[in-house]
């Protein structure tokens, strides 16, 4: 089996963090060549997602330096999903086999060892599942755990605590390929491209320099895209509630013409407040809903680009 691997990491003004992320990635690159795992014209390939710092120039800099390391510059930010994909759609037609992960290293790149055993041992995707998250604050592994489980009960099906530090080879990247939206959630579609998978568990460390990418308001937004984009199951539990509601009225309407005929109709003022703002907040929600479904329709014909790549930096075309 070929075995040129491809590293892809998506940088969002990661300056502070890059110098030190190449400096281990190489030796890790370094090692596995020595091994024969992987073939010695491996390569790590940084994606510049529109940063505002000097990301780009280091970037530069470490292609000119050795040539283990190259770059993609995207036209502006896009956000980290797509630079991923930018990426993975970009590499892979030199790699035979390609691991994203992120810049700040807080994935255990010793876990590409065992993701590369099992590519070996014919598996097509490997996801990098975290085994803990002692070391992330309270607040942030309740909340991403809270996230894993709404998707799914909202049914777009993600595999538990696993990011984006995965393996895939070629052929799972030729099957991602095949997926044209533009709302594109990764963590949704590449479960749904099948082939054999498996799983790596690995300790997840703390960010060693700069801060997160990713706070609350920006996670929460994530989960709404990525349920929106996978499944239309809200929708379908909108009309579950409506329909639930529409029983609760029938009950009600009985209930008021008994009331009536027993001659004790005293209207209760709070009753009737409660149930109108009630029902005036289920409709406005209903229909939020329903715009961001009509809104996703809309971006998906326009089908506007995912990304745009300025430079692509690579020693092998
Ligand atoms: N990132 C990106 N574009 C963005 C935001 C983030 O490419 O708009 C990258 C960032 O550089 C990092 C990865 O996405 O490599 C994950 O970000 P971060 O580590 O800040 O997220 P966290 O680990 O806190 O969830
Ligand atoms: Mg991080």
């Amino acid at each position: 089996m070929e075995n040129k691997l491809y590293l892809v990491i998506p940088c969002y003004n990661e300056e502070e963090v890059l110098l030190e992320t190449a400096g281990r990635l190489r030796e890790k690159m370094v090692s596995l060549i020595s091994q024969n795992k992987i073939d010695e014209k491996s390569r790590v390939i940084f994606v510049n997602d529109g940063s505002k710092d000097g990301t780009w120039e280091l970037i530069e800099k470490l292609h000119r330096g050795n040539k283990l390391f190259g770059g993609i510059n995207l036209s502006r930010n896009r956000g980290h999903q797509n630079a991923l994909l930018a990426g993975l759609m970009t590499v892979r037609d030199y790699a035979d086999m390609v691991i994203s992960m992120d810049a700040d290293l807080q994935d255990d790149i010793n876990a590409m060892d065992e993701m590369i055993d099992k590519y070996l041992s014919g598996t097509d995707i490997v996801y990098g599942v975290r085994s803990s998250r002692k070391k992330d604050t309270f607040f942030k592994k309740a909340t991403a755990e809270g996230f894993y489980k709404i998707m799914n009960t909202m049914g777009a099906n993600t595999v538990f605590n696993h990011a984006d530090y995965r393996l895939m080879s070629r052929r799972a990247l030729e099957g991602l390929a095949q997926y044209g939206e533009v709302n594109l959630f990764l963590r949704g579609i590449v479960p749904m491209i099948g082939y054999p998978v498996d799983v790596v568990y690995y300790e997840r460390g703390e960010r060693f320099a700069g801060e997160s990418k990713y706070p609350f308001g920006k996670m929460l937004s994530f989960a709404v895209e990525g349920i929106t984009s996978l499944s239309t199951k809200p929708i379908r539990m909108i009309t579950f509630l409506g329909f639930f509601i529409f029983i609760v009225s029938i009950g009600m309407l009985i209930y008021s013409i008994a009331r009536h005929f027993m001659g004790a109709t005293i209207v209760g003022w709070t009753t009737l407040m409660v149930s109108v703002w009630a029902i005036g907040g289920l409709i406005l929600l209903s229909l939020g809903v329903v715009g961001e479904y009509i809104g996703k329709i809309y971006l998906e014909t326009k089908s506007r680009p995912r990304f745009i790549i300025e430079q692509f930096l690579n020693d092998e075309i």
